[in-house]
Formats: C-alpha cells, sequence, structure tokens
C-alpha cells in the first residue's frame, strides 16, 4: 500500500492530491513566511520529483510553468509523486527582487540554511528540510539576468558523484534545452557567483540528482518559454517513467564542461556580431566596439571555440565590461 506523502501542511494519500505551506516564520508586521506547496501523489509506486521555483524572486517564468504544469498532472495515473514549490523566496518575489529585502539575503547561496540564522536562511532550512525527506530528484528554475539577452540554458554542477551526476544529465536532457553547462565544483571554474549554498549544489552532495533550468529573462514572462519548459516537465516524467509514453528525444543537445565571461577592455558602444546558443570558433568576432564617433576601437573575438549563453542587452560599455557569458 502507498504511503500518504506529506509536506509542510500538504497531505495527499496515494492517489491524490494536495496544497498547504511550509511555514518558516514571522515578520515585524505580524506577516507569516511560508512557501505555498502543491504535492501529487501518483497512485503507482515511482520517483518523487521536486519542481522548484523563484528561488529569486524576480525570475517568474518558472512560476508560471511550475503551476500551469502541476495543474494537468492526474495522480490515478502517475507513478511516484510530483512536489511543487513555486515561489520559494515569497520574501523577494513580494518585492519583484532578486533578495529578500528584510536581510538583503540571497536564498541562492543560503542552502541547507539555519533554523536561527537571518530570515533567508531560515527560508533555506525549512524548505531543505522537506526537500531532502521527499525528494528523489529536484529541478530548480530559475531565469538570466535582467541586462542579458538570452536564450534558456541549463545548469548542471559536477560534485564527485558520477552516479548522480549520470541521472541529472539523463533527467537534464529529457527537458530539452538545447544548451546544457556543466560546472565543476571542485576544481578551477570562472562563475560569475559563488556555488556554495545553492540548492542544486545541496542536493547533489545528498545524492539528489538536482539542475537549473534558466528560462528565459528574469522580470519577464515569456509565454513561449512557459510552454516549452512545461513540455520539457511533462518529458521528464516520462524519462522517469511516471507516466505513459515514450520520451521525446532532442537532437543535437550540447552538454559544455565550463561556463566564462567575456569581456572588452575598450570602452564605447559595443555591437554583437553572433546570437544567444550560436556556436563561435576561436578566433572569431563575438562583438564590435565603437567610440562615439562611429569608429570602431575593438572587436572582441573568441579565445576558444566557444558557445554563446547570453549576450550584454545593451550597448554603452565601460573598459572590462561583460560582452558574454559563454560555455566550451
Ligand atoms: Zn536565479
Amino acid at each position: 500500500m502507498k504511503n500518504t506523502i506529506t509536506v509542510g501542511t500538504a497531505s495527499a494519500p496515494a492517489g491524490g492530491r494536495a496544497r498547504g505551506i511550509i511555514s518558516v516564520n514571522t515578520l515585524a508586521n505580524g506577516d507569516t513566511v511560508a512557501l505555498p506547496v502543491h504535492v501529487v501523489n501518483g497512485a503507482s509506486d515511482g520517483p518523487r520529483l521536486w519542481i522548484n521555483g523563484a528561488l529569486h524572486g524576480n525570475e517568474f517564468n518558472g512560476v508560471i510553468a511550475a503551476l500551469q504544469f502541476v495543474q494537468t498532472i492526474d495522480p490515478a495515473t502517475l507513478s511516484g509523486a510530483v512536489i511543487v514549490t513555486p515561489i520559494s523566496n515569497t520574501l523577494a518575489f513580494f518585492a519583484r527582487s532578486r533578495f529578500s529585502p528584510q536581510d538583503d539575503g540571497n536564498l541562492g547561496e543560503s542552502y541547507p540554511g539555519s533554523p536561527d540564522g537571518s530570515i533567508t536562511k531560515q527560508i533555506a532550512f525549512h524548505h531543505f528540510r522537506e526537500i531532502r525527506a521527499n525528494a528523489d530528484y529536484l529541478i530548480d528554475l530559475h531565469a538570466s539576468g535582467v541586462n542579458n539577452n538570452s536564450k534558456s540554458y541549463s545548469v548542471l554542477k559536477y560534485v564527485g558523484r558520477p552516479e548522480t551526476e549520470k541521472r541529472a544529465v539523463d533527467l537534464l536532457m529529457a527537458n530539452g534545452i538545447h544548451l546544457n553547462c556543466g560546472v565543476d565544483t571542485l576544481g578551477e571554474n570562472d562563475e560569475p557567483v559563488p556555488l556554495a549554498g545553492s540548492l542544486d549544489l545541496e542536493c547533489m552532495k545528498l545524492d539528489i540528482p538536482a539542475f537549473m533550468l534558466e528560462l528565459g529573462h528574469a522580470r519577464r514572462v515569456e509565454h513561449a518559454v512557459v510552454r516549452s519548459a512545461a513540455d520539457g516537465f511533462v518529458n521528464s516524467l516520462r524519462h522517469l517513467g511516471m507516466i505513459a509514453g515514450e520520451p521525446l528525444k532532442h537532437a543535437d543537445q550540447v552538454l559544455t564542461k565550463a561556463r566564462f565571461i567575456v569581456r572588452c577592455s575598450k570602452a564605447g558602444l559595443v555591437v554583437q556580431a553572433c546570437s544567444p546558443h550560436d556556436q563561435v570558433k576561436a578566433g572569431e568576432i563575438i562583438c564590435r566596439v565603437f567610440d562615439p564617433f562611429g569608429d570602431l576601437v575593438e572587436e572582441v573575438r573568441a579565445e576558444k571555440d566557444m558557445f554563446i549563453i547570453s549576450l550584454k542587452d545593451d550597448c554603452v560599455a565601460n573598459p572590462g565590461d561583460r560582452v558574454a557569458f559563454g560555455a566550451a
């Protein structure tokens, strides 16, 4: 007999669904801090897939995609369980900001959290306690920064656990994203933000296969991005054997080994020479920099064969500014 699954106040019997909250604490004005949670408990046994959104409060595409997806799942025909926390940093979400305004906390660097740390660390603690008890796989939904011209891509952090990494890669590919970026968390890397304390990394350390999907752009709801993300979740369920149907195989998907920043050395006006997800060969031009009279002052070229993750979204550049984010 399959068990009831309880996450926070949401208790779903086998073949049923529930919604509730994961309680954290109370703010100075009496507002409660609590994460909404959906639990869909399948009628038969299988893996438990946790989908998390809005760990950064201004990244909206994943919130909408996760909510649209969870409504469509029929627990009667599901094997295993789907758990969704669509808005994990409710404080940042309310402020439409990346971090929590109360303590300037980045939930993305706060895991596994602390029950008596600042409020963002407390959110991480209560969230992660439920994840480690209830998740066999985790998909963490993000979006590219507001100053980037980007297409959806993914990030998978290698932690020296090959079996977990293999299962994570296989699930990642089922999501159908073209450009997938591996990151070595043990060796050298040129990551733009600290990796320590990220949710997917902490899951991987516990052998819960996990990765981040960077869905479109922050501060926007992009309907084509939302639709393709939700399609990817359905294909993930097929891949894990949680619903009937053969998983779609996606052609020509790329899995790179590292991400890195490309900078200009001269000041001026940047005009891009390529687009997100383009493959650029060593020596090819990524962008050109012009002075205020329109004369060319720099050609920024690829130092090695690479894929373009994202490009600077405006044309104003100072020396050393990031003009592109690449992967190879
Ligand atoms: Zn994010």
